[in-house]
C-alpha cells in the first residue's frame, strides 16, 4: 500500500464488537478473566491496551519496521532504546541532539558507566575516528535542531555496523513521511511524537520502532517493566493526527520553501538555514535521503536586538518552543532551548544571538510571510 493509504488504515481495523470505524479509547487499567489462566491475551493495562497496540502497528508500518512500542514521551522513548547499551560501552552522538537527549546522556546515563562523544555527524570521517572498541551505539538525528544539517545515514549505518554498533536515528524533524530511516540502514527509529506525527500541539508522548524482533522482545520488556506508556487517550490523539500527516507534511514543506525563499533574499537576514534551499550545504543529501525537506527554518538576523525587535512583533507566528503543530512556532534557540549550552560552545555551532527558528505551520503563506514582513520591519 502507499504511505497516504498506510497511515490512515494500518493498525485501523475497525473495532470487532461495534464496527466503529475509529479505534476506541480503551479507557480501562485491567480486563476481567475468563477463569484462571484463560484471557483474551489482555491481562494489565501497562503491558497492553489495544489503543496504544493500534498506534505501534501503525507507526510499525509507516516507518518499514517489524514493530514499536508507545511512551509517555519523546524523551521516555529514547531512553528506553538507550537501554541497549550497558556499563562500560561507548556511545557517539550527534553534537546537535536535542538537548533533552544531551541532558539525559550526561547526567544521568553517564552516572551509570555509559561514556559519550559528542561529534559533527555531518562528518562522516568525525564519526568514524570517534569510534572506539567498545562503541555499542551511535544516536543521530537529522535534520539537527536549529542548525538543520544532515547527516548521511547509510553511510553511517555503515560506519557503525562494521563496528558492531547500533544505529538510532531520532526522525522527529522529518517524519516518516520525509525520510525512513530503518530503509536506510539504522536499526532504530525514534520520534517525539508531540511534533509532527500527532501535529495538533495538544499531546505529549514519544515512540520507538525496531527492525530486528529481537530487539522488538527487549524493547516491548523495558516498556512494560519501566513502565513510561503512553495512555490511550494520547494514542488516540496521535493515531488520528497521523491520518492527516501527508497532507500536513506537504503544506508544511509547501509553506516552508516559500518562506525560506522570501528570507533568503531579505536584506535584513544575514543567513537563511534550510535544506530545500539549493545553497545548502547538504542540498543534494537531502535530495537523495529525504521525499522533501519538511517545515522547520531558521534564520540568523545578525544580533540579539535584531532578534528581540523580530519576536516581540511577530503576531500571527507564536512564541514558544516546540514544533511540527499545525499553527506556526517562532522560537529563539540561544536563549530557549538551547539556552543550558555555554555561549562559547552556542555560538561555535551557530547558534547565534540572532538566530531565529521557524516551525512553519500549515496557515495560508501569505498570512506568514506578511507577518514575517512587518515583524522584519522592526529591525533597524
Ligand atoms: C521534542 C523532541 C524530543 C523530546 O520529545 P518529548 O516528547 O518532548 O519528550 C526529542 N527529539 C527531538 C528531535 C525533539 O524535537
Amino acid at each position: 500500500m502507499g504511505f497516504s493509504t498506510d497511515a490512515i488504515h494500518a493498525g485501523n481495523a475497525p473495532d470487532p464488537r461495534t464496527g466503529a470505524v475509529a479505534v476506541p479509547i480503551y479507557q480501562t487499567s485491567t480486563y476481567v478473566q475468563e477463569a484462571l489462566g484463560r484471557h483474551k491475551g489482555y491481562e494489565y493495562a501497562r503491558t497492553q491496551n489495544p489503543t496504544r497496540a493500534a498506534l505501534e502497528e501503525n507507526v510499525a508500518v509507516l516507518e518499514a519496521g517489524v514493530g514499536a512500542c508507545a511512551f509517555a514521551s519523546g524523551m521516555a522513548a529514547i531512553t528506553a532504546v538507550s537501554t541497549f547499551v550497558k556499563a562500560g560501552d561507548h556511545v557517539v552522538c550527534s553534537n546537535l541532539t536535542y538537548g533533552g537527549t544531551y541532558r539525559y546522556f550526561t547526567k544521568i546515563q553517564a552516572r551509570y558507566g555509559v561514556e559519550f562523544t559528542f561529534v559533527d555527524t555531518a562528518d562522516a570521517d568525525a564519526v568514524r575516528s570517534s569510534m572506539r572498541a567498545n562503541t555499542k551505539m551511535l544516536h543521530l538525528e537529522t535534520p539537527t535542531n536549529p542548525m538543520m544539517t544532515l547527516c548521511d545515514i547509510p553511510l553511517l549505518s555503515e560506519i557503525a555496523h562494521e563496528r558492531g554498533a547500533l544505529v538510532v536515528v531520532d526522525n522527529t524533524f522529518a517524519s516518516p513521511y520525509l525520510q525512513r530511516p530503518l530503509e536506510l540502514g539504522a536499526d532504530f527509529a525514534v520520534h517525539s511524537t508531540t511534533k509532527f506525527l500527532n501535529g495538533h500541539s495538544d499531546s505529549v508522548g514519544g515512540v520507538a520502532v525496531v527492525k530486528d524482533p529481537a530487539h522488538l522482545e527487549w524493547l516491548s520488556f523495558v516498556q512494560n517493566s519501566s513502565g513510561a506508556i503512553l495512555s490511550p487517550f494520547d494514542s488516540w490523539l496521535v493515531l488520528r493526527g497521523i491520518k492527516t500527516l501527508v497532507v500536513r507534511m506537504e503544506r508544511h514543506e509547501t509553506n516552508a520553501r516559500e518562506i525560506a525563499r522570501y528570507l533568503a533574499q531579505h536584506p535584513k537576514v544575514k543567513k537563511t538555514y534550510y535544506p530545500g534551499l539549493p545553497d545548502h550545504p547538504q542540498h543534494e543529501l537531502a535530495r537523495r535521503q529525504m521525499k522533501g525537506f519538511g517545515g522547520m527554518i531558521s534564520f540568523d538576523v545578525g544580533s540579539h536586538e535584531a532578534a528581540q525587535a523580530l519576536l516581540s512583533r511577530v503576531r500571527l507566528c507564536s512564541l514558544g518552543e516546540s514544533l511540527g503543530g499545525v499553527e506556526t512556532l517562532i522560537s529563539h534557540p540561544a536563549t530557549m532551548t538551547h539556552g543550558s549550552i555555554p555561549e562559547e560552545e552556542r555560538e561555535k555551532l551557530g547558534i547565534t544571538m540572532g538566530l531565529v527558528r521557524l516551525s512553519v505551520g500549515i496557515e495560508d503563506v501569505e498570512d506568514l510571510v506578511a507577518d514575517l514582513s512587518q515583524a522584519l520591519e522592526a529591525i533597524g
